[in-house]
């Protein structure tokens, strides 16, 4: 049997090596002593194979407690490390268009910044809606004569419709907003307060489905 560790590395265990594995999983903690008896072996013959066992990793050795099994630790690691993620290690710069674009030149700005979502802000940067392919899509087959003088603005998803995420969010937390909402990408934004009390949402950034595929890939690869 071929073990998968941390980094793609593969163990090749021999059957006495499975057959220890299977015992430590389904008795552990049990000491090398009980296990050699299990396998009517002596304590002796097995120590290698022990050995092998715990400097990869797959079984760990508690002094006076005895064997365990190991092989769920990388599962609890890889949860460890989603959770640990944030936003900003992952963003991608966000594309914004202002909301009085054309549908025309939305579409060409997303071709030319070869990105699924533009985001719509006012002068100051701040977040007024989203705008999807599909939403370019729609309106270019009902109105096609209108997109070069229509603005995006009527197309966009609205404040305070958007789902946002911010710099300090883990990456689980904005990946179950993609997936929950069932859109393709999130604005990251900087929440701030103005001078009359209004809640401002400045675009800082993007996380998209790429951007998530890409720390998936990294972390099977162990990184
Ligand atoms: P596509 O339209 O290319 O499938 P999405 O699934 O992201 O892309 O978009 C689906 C709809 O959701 C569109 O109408 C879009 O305006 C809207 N949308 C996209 N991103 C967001 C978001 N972060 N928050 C709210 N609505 C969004």
């Amino acid at each position: 049997m071929y073990v998968s560790k941390g980094g793609g590395l593969k163990i090749y265990l021999t059957e006495r090596q499975e057959k220890i594995v299977d015992i430590v999983k389904k008795y552990g903690p049990i000491t090398g002593e009980h296990i050699a008896k299990k396998l009517n072996l002596t304590r002796a013959i097995l120590r290698p194979d022990l050995s092998i066992l715990t400097r990869s990793g797959i079984l760990e050795a508690r002094p006076r407690v005895g064997y365990f099994y190991n092989g769920n630790s990388s599962q609890i690691n890889l949860k460890n490390k989603i959770h640990k993620i944030r936003v900003k290690d992952i963003k991608s710069l966000p594309v914004v268009i202002e909301e009085d674009t054309t549908i025309y030149n939305a579409a060409v700005k997303m071709f030319t910044e070869d990105v699924g979502t533009l985001f719509v802000v006012d002068k100051k940067g701040n977040l007024q809606g989203v705008v999807s392919r599909k939403d370019l899509l729609k309106v270019t087959l009902g109105n096609s004569k209108d997109v070069q003088q229509l603005p995006v603005s009527v197309v966009m998803t609205r404040m305070p419709n958007i789902i946002t995420t911010t710099n300090d969010e883990t990456i689980y937390m904005a990946a179950k907003k993609i997936v929950d909402h069932e859109v393709d990408a999130l604005p990251v934004v900087r929440t701030f307060i103005d001078n009359q009390g209004i809640e401002h949402f400045e675009v800082v950034g993007r996380v998209t489905k790429t951007n998530l595929a890409k720390i998936l890939v990294e972390l099977g690869e162990g990184k």
